[in-house]
């Protein structure tokens, strides 16, 4: 969070109009971190009231409570805020923020709802009420009070605390990190040199259904030179990353039937096809050892990189090793490349299997039917229709 608003408020100075001198970045980060470090407190309150507001897209009266307090955040920095509706759901929050002689405009996404949550299986007090630990929970960190009035107790948060509730990071956070920022550079007068736009949606982890056709209603507000989501990881190594782009993604469900109803291994095994064995066998055809997709023109379309992007992946920190130690894997997939460079190529992935019963439960039988779920990631130059028709006529050919 600290990170995300110095780096944010870097973002919006990439250049200024003539005859203003642009401050260098480094003095712009020095002016920001100290705004933040005399204003940790209010921040973090805002941070926490936004985070008190439940925030799943499908339970309508509170998703459109955070629309209308998200207005309000914004129209308190006098960004001219619009709530773009969905029936039903929560709006997207457009805001816009002119600067009188700049030259670009930015367009930053996030978006303010958050993953389902059962609060009997939150293990952290309530999903919506935040909660402050002296590190994070795999770190060991213990339940701490918030700092009391912290207000002119400079540098009060610790690097290492976290706030837990949902949403703190996925994705109210970067929302919060980017007012913050505003108010800094207001605050220590470093003027904006961008035209700022922002598009925050309220169904993201619902799958977006109808952010397209939302901004295609309203396609005159949004004209920009960048879109910059501001939905993502910091790198594994700590390090703040600026996203410029996202892969897309397709949803495969496949069910492989066997016979009409389940049957006696015993008795049927052996002579039942089993729907387990063949969606596994279908499965496993799909990649080679080192997870290279076996379809047919599966690369073809994908744009090379360019030697900008190439250098800026070679520059980023190699922890890969660490990684590996860490989540315990003992050899990756992708022939030796680093993980960076993979997530730029397209994926196909197996989401999750169900075939009968399990463990405790499993029963001797041939099962009716064996499921998977895939998901498919895709880079530029593909499309999403061609990708499905290529899956689809994969499994095809297999009889
Ligand atoms: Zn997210």
């Amino acid at each position: 969070m600290k990170k995300a608003i110095a780096t944010l408020a870097v973002l919006l100075l990439p250049c200024l109009a003539a005859g203003q001198k642009a401050p260098a970045p480094a003095q712009v980060v020095q002016a920001v971190r100290a705004y933040r470090m005399e204003n940790e407190d209010r921040i973090m309150r805002e941070l926490c009231e936004f985070l008190a507001i439940p925030n799943i897209a499908s339970d309508t009266p509170n998703i459109q409570k955070n629309a209308a307090h998200l207005m309000e955040m914004l129209e308190a920095r006098g960004i001219e805020t619009h709530l773009l509706p969905i029936t039903g759901r929560g709006p997207v929050v457009f805001g816009k923020l002119l600067s009188p002689e700049a030259k670009h405009t930015v367009i930053l996404y996030a978006h303010y709802d958050g993953q389902p949550v059962d609060p009997a299986a939150w293990t952290d007090g309530a999903p919506f009420e935040p909660l402050l630990r002296n590190a994070a929970i795999e770190a060991g960190g213990k339940r701490i009070p918030f700092p009391v009035n912290g207000a002119g107790l400079r540098g009060g948060y610790n690097d290492d605390w976290r706030i837990y509730a949902r949403s703190a990071s996925d994705d109210k956070s970067p929302i919060v990190a980017l007012l913050a920022a505003l108010d800094a550079l207001r605050a220590k007068e470093i003027p904006l040199a961008l035209n700022l736009k922002v598009i925050l949606e309220g169904e993201e982890e619902a799958g977006s259904p109808n952010l397209q056709r939302t901004l295609e209603l309203h396609k005159n507000l949004l004209g920009a030179d960048l879109l910059i989501t501001a939905d993502g990881p910091v790198h594994q190594s700590g390090r703040p990353l600026v996203f410029f782009g996202n892969r897309g993604d397709i949803g495969i469900d496949i069910t492989v039937y066997g016979p009409l109803r389940a049957l006696h291994s015993g008795h049927y095994g052996n002579w039942a096809p089993n729907p387990a064995m063949e969606l596994s066998r279908l499965l496993a055809s799909m990649k080679d050892e080192d997870g290279r997709v076996l379809i047919a023109g599966y690369y073809d379309d994908v744009t090379p990189l360019g030697e900008v992007e190439k250098k800026a992946l070679a520059a980023m920190p190699d922890n890969d090793a660490d990684l590996e130690r860490e989540l315990g894997i003992a050899k990756p997939e992708g022939a030796g490349k680093k993980l960076a460079e993979l997530i730029m190529e397209p994926s196909l992935n197996v989401c999750g299997l169900r075939s009968a019963y399990v463990g405790s439960q499993a029963q001797n039988v041939v099962p009716d039917k064996a499921e998977a779920s895939l998901d498919a990631r895709l880079v530029r130059g593909e499309d999403p229709q061609k990708k499905f028709d290529q899956i689809a006529g994969f499994i095809r050919s297999q009889g």
